[in-house]
């Protein structure tokens, strides 16, 4: 679909996969203006398509957008739009375990010129890509490496988008992450180097004498959808939930102090991820034994099998595709 100011959003179509005609001076490839979302979709054992929230990834989507002076999409209109290229094939969704489809709507801005100013014109496309599991075997703790010297989003600035511009950032911390043998970034805050932000993909939650701590949406992290549902989900358990700030040394002091049960991450496509290791200024700090602690199993358990329709949707987070 393409946005001119002239037309505003017009001309949907589905069309096969290709590569896409872009001009040299396109501002997508200067200035970064574009935004995308990240959902999947799952074949049920009885042949029904479910999609997760579908509903909260264009809110955000738009949200992104009007970060990054983007024309908003009509939600519902993109759904039904999506619903259609799903119906196309339902084998492309693939059946065996763990797996689901992976849906990646994006905008970019197509307008050629080389100042720095909003584009005129954009595209917004919807590609897909079947995946496997996450961890091969079901849920597996990784190793996280906690970096103070790089910085993926600063107060007042794209972090709450879901744009390019986060992610580019955040390679040099991804390699030292990578040579210090982690899996992931965790991120702190700009300002202070101290408070927990999120980790490269996932927001973070940690289990401190019985309650379950995750840090508040501070402006620049991303509002993870599966975070929210978390929230949600260990509420209606009537588990003590708190969203707030919460620094590395009271992370590292609860280690120590053997009250930190389990921490883990959230999102998409680690659904849950334990961490099972945590790497700060040259030392390891092991958590929970590097074991999957009961409650990131309980939610790995319930989320994967609400979205797969496998079992009761209470809080009806999963949307038919008919
Ligand atoms: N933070 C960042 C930076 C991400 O890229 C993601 C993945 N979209 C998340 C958190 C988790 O968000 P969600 O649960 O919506 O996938």
């Amino acid at each position: 679909m393409d946005y001119s100011s002239e037309n505003g959003w017009h001309s949907p179509r589905i069309i096969p996969y290709q590569p896409l005609t872009l001009d040299p001076a396109a501002m997508i490839y200067h200035y970064g203006q574009t935004v995308f979302e990240g959902l999947k979709a799952y074949r049920t054992d009885d042949d029904r398509i479910l999609l997760f929230r579908p509903d909260e990834n264009f809110k955000r989507l738009n949200r992104s957008s009007d970060r990054l002076s983007i024309p908003d999409i009509d939600e519902k209109m993109v759904l039904e739009y999506l619903s259609e290229l799903l119906k196309l094939d339902k084998d492309w969704i693939p059946t065996y375990e763990g797996t689901s489809l992976y849906i990646r709507p994006f905008i970019i801005a197509t307008e050629p010129n080389l100042s720095v100013a909003p584009s005129t014109t954009y595209k917004f496309m919807i590609i897909l890509s079947p995946v496997g599991s996450y961890y091969k075997e079901g849920i597996a703790p990784v190793g996280i490496y906690v970096e103070d010297e790089y910085t993926r989003a600063a107060l007042g600035g794209t972090g709450m988008a879901k744009t390019a511009g986060n992610y580019s950032a955040a390679y040099k911390a991804q390699d030292k992450a990578t040579a210090h043998g982690q899996a992931q970034v965790l991120w702190l805050d700009s300002s202070e180097k101290k408070y927990v932000e999120e980790v490269g993909s996932m927001n973070v939650f940690f289990k401190i004498d019985g309650e379950i701590i995750t840090p508040s949406l501070s402006g620049s992290i991303l509002e993870g959808i599966t975070r929210k549902s978390i929230i949600e989900l260990l509420k209606s358990w009537g588990e003590q939930v708190t969203e707030r700030r919460i620094s590395i040394d009271e992370i590292l002091n609860a280690v120590r102090e053997g009250r930190l049960e389990e921490a883990f991450g959230t999102g998409t496509a680690a659904v849950i991820s334990p961490i099972g290791e945590l790497s700060w200024k040259g030392e390891k700090t092991l958590i929970n034994q590097r074991e999957t602690g009961s409650l990131s199993r309980k939610l790995y358990e319930t989320l994967t099998g609400i979205q797969k329709g496998r079992i009761e949707d209470p809080l009806h987070w999963t949307y038919e595709v008919k």
